[in-house]
């Protein structure tokens, strides 16, 4: 998997499919996506543009991560001349509904593009578009280098640098954007250009470093090689500690301490925890995934008050850095919905979330399969590392604080979220406090704190996250540049610019439930 030269690099970049998902030869009438994929199967090749019957169709109509996802797949098409819709799909792990997929639309599709490769010389990973995390940890760790990536190895490098980027090294590295040299883009009006940090287009280089897919398609990235050791360096000492019923209040309550005060960047950890339904009765778990790059007594040292917490299951050791990326395992999702909060760490706001989300989870059992929550702390280390190498578009205010991602697993064949639980979700967002049982909520509570951003990977489409970003505004201008006829807004679904109600939402009001317009979220 290995390329040497850029130009090489770029002539790979032509193996992406595309795929004409929902393009039906029985309708008579012609649609941009019809003559779309017509043009482009005349141009390229049946081979390069897949319709229904095609070799790799299928794989593409079915590879989204989350299944949601896959409702729209037997209904789409496009691409920009035709004024056809579209979508970009890097590793397919979004759960965000019509982000990596598309209805009467056209798929590009990198699933092909899979090329990467470590360059001494100049200390840079080259990675294209369609490469999972995994992939390039297991093949550059006998060189001892791996980028700032994901922290589950079935992850999407494209989606996950765009969008931030949340790493197991982030505390001593920063996020994954950070870490951006140069990028490729493809811009909507076809020219393909180098951004960097300092040349003619830092503008859009800085929008893509959080801003996600809306400036352009990237097809090659050039990171900062981090030198995390081969198979045969266990320099790192952690893993996973597992939790049930009560103990899941004492993770969240040490999960905030250790934001509130830790200031080693060795230190790394997330913490997760679910509601759901375990033979028969509903159960509350947790867990914590932790390491520390340095020895057990360290360890031991920063991540005491998880290790007095009473669990039930222990799995700590000596670790290599790709040992690590592989602790937290990932499947294939049935139907998921995400949604984010970002906190400031004081005496006992995470454990007020908390209860709300335990409310929340005891209110709407019938309705889900499970409900879950993942905090990840943002140590100062972290926003110290970013400002140092340029700031994102979404640089947060100094202080450590947490991102906090609340999901819930919609029960096997159910595709459509119901008009109460739209609106309880929509509660949890805003950190309403819920009166169980039933969905009732008061606007009072702990809303997003001010000034941080939402993380664009784990939040919902109804959030609007680019608006909560410090660079909002320069973020709006350059899009304006970019894309001056505003192609991308018109013709993907993908995050917003402005605040724009998803009908899902709009379902949850006509409920007859009052929610604030003073969106938190
Ligand atoms: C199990 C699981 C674990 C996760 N763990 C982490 C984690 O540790 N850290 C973290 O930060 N996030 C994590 N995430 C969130 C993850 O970062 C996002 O879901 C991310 O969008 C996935 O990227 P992808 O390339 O796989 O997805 P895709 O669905 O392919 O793409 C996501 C978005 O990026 C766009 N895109 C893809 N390729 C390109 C391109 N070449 N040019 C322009 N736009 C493009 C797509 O259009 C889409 O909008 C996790 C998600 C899951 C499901």
């Amino acid at each position: 998997m290995l390329f040497p030269s850029r130009t090489r690099f770029i002539g790979i970049a032509a193996g992406y499919l595309l795929v004409c998902l929902g393009v039906s030869a029985e309708h008579n009438h012609t649609t941009p996506a019809k003559t779309a994929c017509h043009t482009l199967s005349t141009l390229l090749g049946t081979d390069k543009v897949q319709s229904a019957g095609g070799a790799q169709y299928e794989a593409s109509a079915t590879g989204a991560w989350d299944l949601y996802n896959q409702l729209d797949i037997f209904a789409m098409r496009t691409i920009f001349h035709s004024d056809a819709h579209y979508a970009v799909r890097g590793g397919g792990h979004s759960a965000m509904p019509g982000w990596n997929t598309i209805d009467n639309g056209v798929l590009i599709d990198f699933s092909q593009m899979k090329a990467f490769s470590y360059d001494p010389m100049c200390n840079s990973i080259f990675i294209e578009p369609g490469v999972l995390f995994g992939e390039v940890y297991d093949g550059l760790q006998s060189q001892g280098v791996a980028p700032v990536g994901g922290r589950v190895d079935a992850i999407g490098f494209s989606g996950l640098a765009l969008g931030g980027g949340l790493s197991f090294l982030s505390p001593s590295q920063g996020w994954a954007c950070d870490r951006f040299r140069s990028l490729d883009v493809v811009l909507t009006d076809g020219r393909l250009v180098t951004a960097t940090g300092t040349n003619e287009y830092s503008d859009l280089f800085t929008a893509l470093k959080g801003g996600g897919s809306r400036f352009g398609i990237v097809t090659r990235y050039e990171v900062d090689a981090i030198h995390v050791g081969t198979a045969a360096d266990k320099t790192y000492w952690g893993g996973s500690i597992d939790y049930v019923g009560p103990s899941s209040a004492a993770v969240v309550k040490a999960t905030e301490a250790l934001v509130y005060s830790n200031k080693d960047p060795n230190a790394v950890i997330i913490s997760s925890g679910s509601y759901s339904n375990i033979s028969g009765t509903f159960t509350t778990t947790s867990s914590v995934t932790l390491f520390y790059n340095g020895t057990e007594a360290q360890f031991k040292q920063v991540f005491a008050d998880f290790l007095a917490i009473p669990a039930v299951a222990t799995n700590l050791g000596p670790l290599s850095y790709n040992q690590m990326t592989k602790v937290l395992a990932s499947s294939h999702s049935p139907q998921n919905v995400y949604g984010g909060s970002a906190l400031y760490p004081d005496q006992s706001l995470f454990e007020k979330f908390y209860n709300n989300w335990l409310n929340f989870s005891t209110s709407f059992k019938d309705e889900v399969f499970a409900t879950f929550w993942d905090i990840t702390p943002v140590f100062q280390s972290q926003i110290d590392i970013s400002r140092a190498h340029g700031g994102t578009s979404f640089t947060p205010p100094n202080g450590p604080f947490a991102y906090l991602l609340i999901g819930e697993l919609l029960p096997l064949g159910v595709t459509k979220i119901g008009k109460l639980l739209r609106a309880g979700i929509d509660g949890l967002y805003r950190q309403w406090v819920s009166i169980t049982p039933g969905p009732l909520f008061h606007s009072t509570s702990i809303p997003r704190s001010p000034g941080l951003p939402l993380y664009l990977n784990e939040s919902e489409d109804v959030q609007n996250v680019l608006t909560t970003y410090s660079g909002y505004e320069q973020l709006k201008e350059t899009y304006r540049k970019y894309d001056p006829t505003r192609f991308n807004v018109r013709r993907m679904i993908e995050p917003q610019f402005d605040f724009k109600r998803s009908k899902l939402l709009k379902d949850g009001m006509a409920g007859g439930l009052i929610l604030s317009s003073n969106s938190a979220s």
